[in-house]
């Protein structure tokens, strides 16, 4: 399952064939629970391998589907990533059935379904110290996720990677900031400091956002004279004059607009109220731990993306509640749809357009003086 299009051009990660050989780096905890929420199977763009394009694109599936028409082709190429994925109706996948559950698992087990789906929420990175396993932080259920929930064994992990072709990956030597590449070594210890602030769950998690971006700014960057909202401006002027191909971006932004306006007055609201700093602590520990960041431009601006889609969740989320017609919002769900829809959007190529150095310089000053 791909949340990122571009990201085997990433200088930072390419998608290269996978080795099964390479140790396997599990966060312990990635939780390997399916909620049945369906929201992957409307979110995400299925990537398929080889071997799945064969025997999903097949018509004698077609009996079983629910409303996908005769002439529609159950798999496309995209010519963006030179990848198959499966294709959609509405936004949902066309193997998705009326009651939400998924029409291969239902008809012929969970280990028929594209490798992408079986391994989800789960994401894995490629490094030069092993592969990475972590949660997907665009899954709508983390903020359920408990010890109850079952981890990923190490037979289960082996089995399904023999399944993938290929694992974005990065490389020895990376970029920090456009201007500075770092060996891999430097990589892990700056995530390791950042991970030492941002995993510790404070109620009031505001502080640790603070203390990352004062960490990050002693990176060099461009300090240009803007607004710290001038991220989200950037990223919102840009959504609206795009008109994606792909129905699972189009369905993103039409989603995010809904609360992306409310950050470019104030992407601070005056109280917050609700606690939230361990379902943010958990995400960030996934999203480092899991080696996220290379699935952006640099690595600076990776974490970046991070304590900016961290803002941009609670903003979100108290804007939508104030603007909730009645009491019946679910605070905790709405706040891990707009934290991974925040997440989704700096992993697109408009969120990487957004993040420009001057924009990241200034997000980062005026989050630390908020
Ligand atoms: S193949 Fe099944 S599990 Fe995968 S996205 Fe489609 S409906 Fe969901």
């Amino acid at each position: 399952m791909s949340s990122n299009p571009d990201s085997k051009r990433s200088p930072l990660g390419r998608r290269i064939h996978l080795d099964t050989a390479t140790p396997l780096k599990i966060s312990a905890t990635a939780r390997h629970t399916c909620r049945m929420c369906a929201s992957g199977c409307r979110n995400y763009d299925i990537m398929l391998t080889e071997a799945e394009v064969r025997r999903l694109s097949l018509n004698i599936w077609r009996p079983l589907l629910h409303e996908v028409p005769e002439t529609l082709p159950l798999v496309l190429f995209d010519n963006v990533t030179g990848q198959h994925l499966l294709n959609k109706v509405e936004g949902r996948c066309v193997f998705l059935d009326s009651d939400d559950l998924c029409i291969i698992h239902k008809s012929s087990g969970a280990e028929d379904k594209p490798v992408a789906c079986q391994f989800f929420p789960l994401h894995a990175i490629g490094s030069p110290a092993g592969i990475h396993i972590s949660l997907n932080t665009g899954c709508r259920r983390l903020v359920e996720m408990t010890d109850q929930d079952d981890p990923l064994s190490p037979a289960d992990a082996t089995r399904l990677l023999a399944q993938v072709e290929a694992i974005t990956t990065i490389p020895d030597v990376m970029p920090l900031t456009p201007e500075q590449m770092i060996p891999y070594t430097e990589f892990v210890d700056w995530q390791n400091r950042l991970r030492d602030i941002l995993t510790v769950p404070d109620a009031n998690y505001w502080p640790r956002m603070q203390a990352a971006a004062e960490l990050l700014l002693t990176i060099p960057g461009d300090s240009a004279p803007l607004e710290w909202t001038s991220l989200f401006a950037a990223l919102h002027k840009l959504i609206g004059g795009l008109h994606p191909e792909r129905p699972s971006a189009a369905v993103l932004f039409a989603r995010t607009q809904r609360w992306l306006p409310a950050l470019l007055t104030n992407p601070v609201p005056p109280e917050i109220p609700f606690a939230y700093g361990p379902f943010y602590a958990a995400i960030a520990g996934q999203y480092l731990e899991g080696h996220q960041a290379a699935l952006h431009r640099t690595a600076r601006t990776g974490w970046v993306a991070l304590l900016a889609a961290l803002v941009a969740g609670i903003g979100g989320t108290v804007h939508l509640m104030s603007n909730s017609p009645d009491a019946t919002i679910n605070i905790p769900h709405t706040l891990n749809n707009t934290l991974s829809d925040a997440l989704e959007l700096f992993f697109a190529p408009a969120g990487q357009l957004a993040l420009t150095e001057p924009n990241q310089d200034a997000f980062l000053r005026g989050l630390l003086k908020s």
